[in-house]
């Protein structure tokens, strides 16, 4: 791939416990999270193509959404800087001072940031919102929250192509916002192998009908959104959670984040448990990244 974002190559390793002798299941985790040490992840995928489109169109600025600890503002930032582009970002609330890490990165990434109310946010996507960001702005180009366009869904099906190339597996398992991903994984496996997306999101039933939308006519019948293993829904965790990933990290050296990878691997480990999957089956868990300060971060 040439992108104007240099790009890691990462290891797939394997997952070793006697709970997994014992189901008959290979865990193998795609460490996707290591493509970057700050455009991490799927967001590598999702975000390098429309940064090369803006370039090659000719814009100056990149505009976007996001809410104040966003993977994907702080992804959009680290990119813009890598390719040499302004970046704005409209963020969701009020600017709380000392800005969070998120932010305070986004800014040393030279992100314009700019704040407004929850109410003025939740009308982002609308003719009169859009207009008066172009009188403020001037000429952009935007990718919307969360980075998922049709761009960003091709790109990850080129990642999908290039997995089942490189790895053997039954199912591929990866977490779940938009939708943008998954659906990219989708289109790339055309049912040649199973995906199961793990929602982060409490009441994702729009989530479905968002990725056969993104699947664009595109009928594939081996993809299924668990979504028992939100934790309380977006940005929230338990004790369990926190308990897991400390456990994960101490068990199998694998870093994961709270809001994505934490409750995927999770839910993978719960359902081998449950013997949700049949005997003899290779599991692919997609590592999206979401470490923020970069893979070497806890
Ligand atoms: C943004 C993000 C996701 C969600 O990706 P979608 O394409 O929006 O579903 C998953 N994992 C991590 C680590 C992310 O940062």
């Amino acid at each position: 791939m040439i992108s104007q974002i240099s790009y890691l190559e990462t290891p797939v390793l394997e997952l070793f416990s006697p709970e997994l002798d014992k189901a008959a299941i290979r865990l193998l985790v795609k460490r996707e999270d290591l493509n970057h040490p700050h455009v991490s992840g799927n967001k590598w995928w999702k975000l390098s193509p429309s940064l090369d489109e803006a370039i090659r169109l000719g814009h100056e600025v990149i505009l976007t959404f996001g809410g104040a600890y966003s993977n994907h503002i702080h992804a959009t930032a680290a990119a813009s800087r890598a390719a040499g582009i302004r970046s704005i970002g409209i963020i969701r609330g009020e600017r709380v001072t000392p800005l969070n890490p998120t932010l305070s990165f986004a800014e040393e990434c030279g992100m314009e940031l700019h704040f407004v109310t929850r109410a003025a946010y939740s009308l982002k996507n609308t003719a009169p919102f859009f207009n008066n960001l172009k009188e403020r702005f001037g000429d952009f180009y935007l990718i919307p929250e969360g980075g998922t366009n049709e761009l960003a869904v091709q790109s990850v099906a080129a990642f999908g192509l290039k997995l089942m190339n490189e790895v053997e597996f039954d199912v591929a398992c990866l977490p779940v916002g938009t939708g943008g991903t998954l659906a990219g994984l989708i289109r790339a496996f055309q049912d040649e192998r199973e995906v199961m997306g793990f929602s982060t999101l409490k009441g994702a039933d729009f989530l479905g009908q968002e990725v056969d939308r993104l699947l664009a006519g595109k009928i594939c019948n081996r993809w299924s959104i668990e979504v028992a293993y939100h934790f309380g829904g977006y940005g929230k965790t338990t004790q369990e959670l926190r308990d897991f990933i400390l456990n994960q990290k101490l068990h199998h050296n694998l870093p994961l984040d709270p809001v994505y990878t934490g409750k995927m691997m999770f839910g993978i480990w719960d359902l081998i448990r449950k013997e949700i999957f049949p005997r003899g089956t290779t599991l692919l868990a997609i590592h999206t990244g979401g470490l923020q300060g970069g893979p070497s971060a806890k």
